[in-house]
């Protein structure tokens, strides 16, 4: 059988960056991954360019931007490995990168070069990679000890540390592998559900809108109520079967199923107002008038849902005006679903991190590590789930 100091299991982004940074202190390191290709959700990432950090992260707040039962969690990690860290690494390989908007940072080639830094980390600190090498069993010995049975036989070490992220994307080799480990070895987990994900409306009420899809426009989304409310002021794009865009990939790590979330649809101007001056001085049809503050397609599909909104402007009524100011800046609407892990960016829940340090990763049974996505830490969009893998990672790959 052979030995190594630390089994990392998952060549993603956390895991290979975990095992660089325990490599090169010095352990002997061995990182597999069940499939052929490394890091694929890397590559697929920020469109090809990878996202791959936020210069906007608020270490000292981290509920703001991480969704979770205890976003307090991630403070710990992200306070010792910050944003500013991991560009340091980008440029020391040389990596150009630039910043789209809210602190968003990506590669200005491809999300390759991002994959190639992290291999040449895990070369200099002499680690052993192998791919494709699923895991068949995994115990724990009385003295400690870890036994894996792999594809490529039996190795054994006293860490292991598990990088296997979340469910989203199966087709990329997204597993529970994770999860199982976890319950395993007896550790709580918080039930896994898709986040910044599309969501999907059907029947009746949807059908106005049906053929709205390609329709992208800035609006401000909330879902919620009182102290639980959420709002994100970001694009929304009308599919096929629903609505996506930033707006709502974000609100729907907040979304509770049978909940409806709330949309203005023109966030800019002061609707009202605006119709009833339009009432005083226009002819225009009110689709036409409408079409100044919102993209015309849509302007037709919500003129063409009531008789009192197909005629001229100033032939409508004070209160037909005022109705479709009031649904077209509060637009309630209940979620059929969502387009499922097939589409999800990521996956919330994971394991508990009642069960987890998190100064070190470790969990309550000693020598199993979680970092990544796997844990029960979500970001928003824009960089945030990347920087919480490579801090976790980071944290765990220096207490090992
Ligand atoms: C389309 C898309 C775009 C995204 N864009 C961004 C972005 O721009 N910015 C951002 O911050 N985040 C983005 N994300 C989220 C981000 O990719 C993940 O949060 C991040 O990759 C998580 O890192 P991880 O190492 O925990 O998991 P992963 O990077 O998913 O790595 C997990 C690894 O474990 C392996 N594995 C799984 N099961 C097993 C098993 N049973 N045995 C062995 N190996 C296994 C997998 O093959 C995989 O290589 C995006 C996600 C998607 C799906």
């Amino acid at each position: 059988m052979q030995s190594f100091d630390v089994v990392v299991i998952g060549a993603g982004a956390a895991g290979l960056f975990c095992a660089g940074v325990a490599g090169q202190r010095g352990l002997k390191v061995l990182v597999l991954d069940h499939s052929p290709k490394v890091a694929e959700k890397v590559r697929i990432s920020g469109g090809g360019r990878a996202n791959f950090t936020n210069r906007d992260i608020d270490v000292r707040q981290p509920h703001k931007h991480f969704v979770g039962q205890n976003p307090q969690f991630c403070r710990s990690a992200l306070s010792r490995y910050t944003p500013a860290d991991f560009i340091a690494l980008m440029e020391k390989h040389h990596i150009p990168f630039h910043e789209k908007h809210k602190g968003q940072l990506f590669c200005d080639r491809s999300a390759g070069d991002l994959i190639d830094m992290l291999l040449t980390e895990c070369e200099a600190g002499g680690v052993t990679r192998r791919q494709p090498c699923g895991v068949k069993d995994i115990r724990c010995t009385a003295e400690g000890v870890y036994e894996l049975d792999t594809d490529q036989g039996q190795v054994q070490a006293r860490k292991v540390v598990i990088a296997t992220g979340g469910l989203s994307i199966p087709a990329i080799g997204a597993t529970d592998f994770g999860f199982r480990v976890a319950k395993q070895f007896g550790l709580r987990t918080v039930d896994p559900r898709p986040g910044l994900v599309p969501l999907t409306f059907d029947g009746a009420g949807w059908a106005p809108y049906a053929g709205l899809a390609g329709l992208a426009l800035p609006v401000i989304i909330e879902t919620g109520l009182k102290k639980d409310r959420i709002s994100f002021h970001e694009d929304l794009l009308f599919t096929h079967r629903g609505l996506s865009g930033p707006a709502v990939l974000q609100i729907s790590s907040y979304w509770q199923p049978g909940t409806p979330i709330r949309i203005n649809l023109a966030p800019e101007v002061d609707l009202p107002a605006v119709l009833a001056d339009a009432k005083q001085r226009s002819r225009k049809l009110l689709a036409n008038e409408l079409a100044q503050w919102v993209p015309s397609r849509l302007a037709d599909a919500w003129t063409a849902q009531e008789p009192d909104w197909q005629r001229p402007v100033a032939e409508c009524s004070d209160k037909a005006l005022a109705r479709l100011a009031e649904r077209l800046s509060r637009w309630e609407l209940v979620p059929t679903g969502t387009e499922g892990y097939k589409k999800a960016e990521v996956t919330l829940g994971g394991v508990d991190t009642r069960d987890l340090s998190q100064q070190t990763m470790e969990s309550k049974q000693p020598g199993l590590y979680f970092i990544g996505e796997v844990v029960d830490i979500t970001g928003w969009l824009g960089g945030y789930n990347f920087q919480w893998a490579w801090a976790s990672a980071h944290a765990c790959g220096t207490s090992l």
